[in-house]
């Protein structure tokens, strides 16, 4: 049916259509007055999402344009750095590493499996030396949908001293708690089709004081994504080079909306749809492919028995309209994944169950009573609620 698709993709999410309606606007010059005022509001409103006090810079990239700049910025070719790598993003970090010539070492965990923060403590306590510049974590791995433990292998690094602690947060800020400046988080980055509820083609980054004393000695070479163009310009509520004008004029508003309900408010969200998408799986037998103590607040990813990923997806997709996500690599075909990230209410979750459950049905799964996924959903709301 024309016009009725519903994303549950782990981004690009949803957007609400006030979010819609604002971008549909001519774009105005961004050197002008009237612009100014609209960046600087967009700096303050995307410090209060991320809870800092940081610099905290818009890059008209996606975010693995964010994770380059944060790489490219405070590193030089050689230097050692830790990277988390249990999932699809992980390993991404480690490319942009080795491309940009950083002596890489990965600390990994299976697929599926949260990072083990006792692993991070050991290599820093062992780094006496400090020859350690950057450890690397991907917050929510979102091609599994693990949650890693970010505060406990914080606390490691801060232990260290000397090194920087760089966060991928593309799905979970904005979704999941990430006190920035409590924390100590030196780069944080992230991309505008996930948490913040507008299309693609921005990306945040925030950087901290420790992480500016490092871009002074940081020599990989750098033009486009040089973050202290993109500091001397925001410190004047300018861009260096020309912004995607109209999706600021969407983050604008979608930042209103988020300021409205309220940061904690917005986290409680998150947490009761995941906890009623993952009570819906287990009602159903289809089992989770991440624990429930490491759950992403952004996606749950399903890896069902006696039922064909990719046939669920192509039946969610052809008869509700509904747009799941896959798996990638070797979970190609073996795992589905339900985005709630964003702009999703418990209405949506509710629909995307009922349809799910309809899809066994029609595939002919035998291994669930009919209702039990929407009947444990509705108990988590109805508690909550
Ligand atoms: C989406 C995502 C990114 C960035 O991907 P782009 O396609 O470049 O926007 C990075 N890390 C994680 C965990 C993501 O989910």
């Amino acid at each position: 049916m024309q016009d009725k698709n519903m994303l549950m993709i782990p981004g690009p999410t949803p957007v609400p259509e006030s979010v819609l309606l604002a971008m549909a606007k001519h774009p105005i010059g961004h050197r002008s007055g009237d612009f100014s005022k609209i960046i600087a509001e967009l700096t303050a409103n995307l410090k209060w999402l991320h809870q800092t006090t940081n610099d905290l810079l818009m890059l008209t990239v996606s975010g693995t344009g964010a994770m380059e700049a944060a790489i490219i910025n405070f590193l030089s070719p050689g230097d050692r750095i830790l990277v988390g790598n249990n999932g699809k993003f992980g390993e991404r970090w480690s490319l942009v590493g080795k491309a940009f010539g950083l002596q890489v070492e990965e600390i990994t965990a299976e697929w599926g499996k949260p990072l083990d923060p006792e692993v991070f403590r050991a290599k820093l306590a062992a780094d006496t030396a400090k020859t350690i510049k950057a450890v690397i974590i991907t917050h929510s791995e979102t091609s599994t949908g693990v949650l890693n433990d970010l505060e406990t292998i914080n606390t490691h690094v801060k232990n260290h001293g000397e090194s920087l602690i760089i966060v991928d947060a593309v799905t979970s800020l904005g979704a999941v708690n990430v006190p920035i400046d409590q924390w100590g988080l030196d780069v944080v980055a992230s991309g505008s089709q996930k948490g913040y509820m507008i299309p693609p083609g921005l990306g945040l980054i925030s950087v901290s004081q420790k992480a500016w004393k490092a871009y002074e000695n940081a020599k990989i070479p750098k033009f486009y994504l040089d973050l202290k163009a993109y500091k001397k310009a925001t410190d004047k509520d300018s861009s260096p080079f020309t912004p995607p004008v109209n999706l600021m004029y969407g983050l604008q508003v979608s930042l209103q909306m988020m300021k409205k309900e309220g940061l904690e408010s917005i986290f409680a969200r998150h947490a009761r749809l995941t906890q009623a998408t993952r009570a819906a799986m287990k009602a159903l037998g289809l089992p989770l492919f991440a624990p429930d103590e490491a759950a992403s607040p952004a996606i749950t990813a399903v890896m069902p028995t006696g039922v064909d990923a990719e046939a669920i997806r192509s039946t969610m997709k052809k008869q509700f309209d509904i747009a799941l996500a896959g798996g990638q690599d070797h979970l190609k075909g073996k795992i589905f994944r339900i985005g709630h990230l964003g702009f999703v209410g418990e209405r949506d979750i509710l629909s995307a169950i009922a349809a799910l459950e309809s899809t066994l049905q029609t595939l002919g799964y035998e291994g669930a009573t009919p209702g039990a996924g929407i009947a444990a959903a509705a108990s988590i709301l109805a508690k909550v609620g």
